[in-house]
């Protein structure tokens, strides 16, 4: 291995690490409890178990943790509700629109259009893997964790608020 292959190779180990104490945080903000282990998580579509507050054990992965997917025994309740908005903001972080009139849920398919004019379909949290399949460009991941940010930032806004209600 080269010099340089072996840096890279730290970079993404790194980086791994980073993404797994981000999964940690995102089940220790729902009050859940991870099951696996962090050698099992090697990518975002990594299948991830995680225990709710009320004892289902569930698979997820970082994708649904980030797009506020949780316990589907818990039921909708739990789920962030997004809206049509949310698709439209980060369509345009990619340079592209979102052309579904509304939001369903999360597992709908919707109508999407990339700067270059192509026309798919996709569901909401594939999108964050890749942007158009005729491109076949990954999103730019810059202005996609941005993205996600913000999305953390209300939810946990949202988390607080439901707390506060709670105590
Ligand atoms: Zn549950
Ligand atoms: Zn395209």
């Amino acid at each position: 291995m080269t010099q340089a292959e072996a840096a890279k190779q730290q970079q993404l180990e790194r980086r791994r690490q980073q993404m797994w104490q981000k999964i940690l945080a995102k089940v220790d903000e729902r009050d859940g409890h991870c099951l696996s282990e962090p050698h099992e998580y090697t990518n975002t579509k990594s299948k991830i178990w995680v225990q709710c507050s009320q004892g289902h054990t569930f698979a997820t992965n970082w994708y649904n943790l980030y797009t506020g997917g949780w316990c589907p025994s818990c039921g909708r309740n739990s789920i962030r509700m997004y809206t049509i908005v949310d698709l439209q903001n980060y369509a345009r972080t990619q340079g592209g629109q979102c052309l579904s009139p509304k939001y369903t849920n999360i597992n709908a398919l919707y109508d999407w259009q990339c700067k270059r004019g192509h026309r798919f379909k996709a569901i909401w949290w594939g999108i964050y893997e890749v942007w158009c399949p005729y491109c076949i460009e990954a999103p730019d991941p810059r202005a996609r964790d941005k993205f996600l940010d913000s999305l953390t930032q209300s939810g946990q806004a949202a988390h607080k608020r439901k707390s506060e209600r709670a105590s």
